[in-house]
């Protein structure tokens, strides 16, 4: 077959992204390489952009992260008992291409698939319920939902394949440098009207009706943005993709990925909180003047401060996110955008389930139910309950039933009063809890999404979450930072902000 007759993905996934063609990005400047390079977090963002900037910039780069926390940021662990479960960043879609591409490259394989089934929950009984069998599940979608199922499903397919051409678009070596601009290389204005009307405005206009948005589309934005179907439709489309089947995570925790990342581009890992950045201007060499970032850290042996030549944040610059002072910035960079980060309480518990918590007369010895999701109600306090697996699965693990102890993990937006626990569950040994700030409060319309560049050599990768968030859009954020810094580095502005880039690679390809 032609390779020009392949759908974009099929070539994607033949792995031609991973030979494409780099050295387009990578012609040397005649200007020198950076000296040294900071990134403030080491998150999934943070790391994959340490990865990245080493293969933009080279070997002679020192790369330091900084981070006074764990590495993994919002992807981390529990342990309970004698394993590790999952608290904050937890499923990855299987066209999530930087994700794959990261656990092939540090040689850490996928966790044991360990099939799941569904419930709908409005606060007082199950809606639905998934069965063991295709032709039951099917038949109940139809009857409960009639086509609105597939018809959704065909809509975030056509999302997903728009969405799919930035890996083209990033192996050729191209980058943006707005978020709105790379939205409009993904989708063109569609994106950006995705971007700034409600997932409710952007189905009820395809004709999908508000009992479907309630009963189908809501618990599946709870679940995964603890927010309505009144989040933006980009993020709406992220969300509802990851409905779908295939979803995977990593053997013994997805925040293995990050120190993976760290270990491989041989960069330093400084355990300190960034505090203030400003910008110093000394006289070179040559007789001009050249401008280095101070990054002003404070660890465990007090404070100090260390020269960049380029930085990137990759920490949201929100209220209760971080804390940085700018200073020496015409026009001046706030500490804090405009916009809060939305709670989602995780909650951990090792205990046996109450059944009629749920309005149902299932035996818990037969319920096998592994998601149970909510319906946008006031019945609902809690925006799911799920049955949780290790993040390592044993030889032999099978997913008990409800009528054993076992772990379930709770998201709410509240943290769950004892009340909440006794209603939920006759009986646990552990609770464990975590307080997120998890992901953007979604409002569209959105008036002006941060930026990425926040000074000359300046950058910021978090800027992205504000269309959606997820450890791919991360890792998406964090190459398009890296090319950006190549680029403006050595001043190859033909591989910015390029229009028109569907069209022109289609014949490349
Ligand atoms: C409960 C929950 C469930 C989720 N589920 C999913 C999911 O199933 N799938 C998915 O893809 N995504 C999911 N997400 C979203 C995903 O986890 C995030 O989008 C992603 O992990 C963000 O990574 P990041 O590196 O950009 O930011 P972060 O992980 O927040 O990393 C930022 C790092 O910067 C550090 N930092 C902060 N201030 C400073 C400072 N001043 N100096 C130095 N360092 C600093 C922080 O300690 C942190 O480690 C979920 C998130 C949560 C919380």
């Amino acid at each position: 077959m032609n390779p020009r007759t392949l759908p974009l993905r099929a070539l994607l996934f033949l792995g031609l992204w991973h030979t494409g063609r780099r050295s387009l990005a990578s012609a040397p400047g005649l200007q020198e390489q950076p000296k040294r390079i900071a990134v403030v977090g080491a998150g999934i963002g943070g790391t994959s952009a340490a990865f990245y900037l080493r293969q933009e910039f080279g070997a002679g780069v020192k790369i330091d992260v900084f981070e006074p926390g764990a590495v993994g940021g919002r992807l981390a662990t529990v342990k309970i008992g004698d394993y590790e479960y999952e608290t904050g960043g937890s499923v990855i879609h299987p066209l999530n291409l930087h994700m794959k591409h990261f656990m092939e490259k540090l040689g850490i394989p996928q966790r044991k698939d360990v099939p799941s089934k569904m419930a709908i929950f409005d606060g007082k009984e199950l809606t639905f319920e998934e069965s063991d069998w295709f032709i039951v599940n099917f038949l109940r979608i139809l009857w409960q939902f009639g086509f609105s199922f597939l018809r959704m499903h065909m809509w975030v397919e056509s999302v997903m394949d728009k969405f799919m051409r930035i890996y083209q678009y990033q192996q050729y070596g191209y980058s943006f440098s707005s978020v709105d601009r790379l939205l409009h290389a993904m989708g063109g204005d569609s994106f950006l009207i995705l971007l700034n009307q409600t997932l409710e405005e952007t189905m009820m206009s395809q004709g999908f009706s508000q009992i479907f948005l309630n009963n189908m589309v809501a618990p599946i934005t709870r679940v995964n943005y603890g927010q309505s179907v009144r989040i933006n439709g980009f993020v709406g489309a992220v969300s509802l993709a990851g409905a779908a089947p295939g979803l995977w995570a990593v053997d013994g925790g997805n925040k293995r990925v990050c120190s993976g990342l760290l270990y491989n581009s041989k960069s330093e890992l400084v355990p300190a909180r960034v505090t203030s950045i400003s910008v110093k201007v000394r006289p070179s060499k040559a007789g001009t003047t050249t401008s280095f970032y101070e990054v002003n850290y404070v660890g465990e042996s007090g404070s100090a401060h260390s020269l960049y030549d380029i930085v990137v944040i990759a920490t949201p610059l929100h209220q209760g996110k971080s804390d940085i002072t700018f200073s020496g910035f015409s026009p001046p960079i706030p500490s804090h955008y405009p916009g809060r980060y939305h709670q989602t309480v995780s909650t951990l518990v090792h205990g046996m389930l109450n059944m009629s918590y749920l309005g149902t007369t299932e035996q818990a010895s037969e319920f096998t139910v592994s998601d149970i999701l909510t319906t946008d109600s006031k019945d609902s306090v809690i925006n799911s309950l799920g049955s949780l697996d290790p993040v390592h699965i044993p030889e032999g693990y099978k997913r008990p039933p409800a009528s054993q102890t076992k772990v379930w993990k709770v998201f709410s937006p509240q943290p769950l009063s004892q009340e909440q626990l006794q209603d939920m569950f006759l009986s646990w040994d552990s609770v464990s809890e975590t307080r997120w700030l998890a992901y953007p409060s979604y409002r569209p319309p959105h008036r002006k999404t941060p930026p990425f560049i926040l000074h000359n050599r300046l950058y910021y990768l978090n800027a992205l979450e504000w269309a959606a968030s997820a450890m791919e859009m991360s890792a998406l954020s964090a190459r398009n930072v890296a090319l950006l810094a190549h680029h403006r580095w050595h001043q190859q502005v033909g591989n910015i902000d390029q229009e028109d880039l569907h069209t022109r690679l289609r014949g490349e390809l």
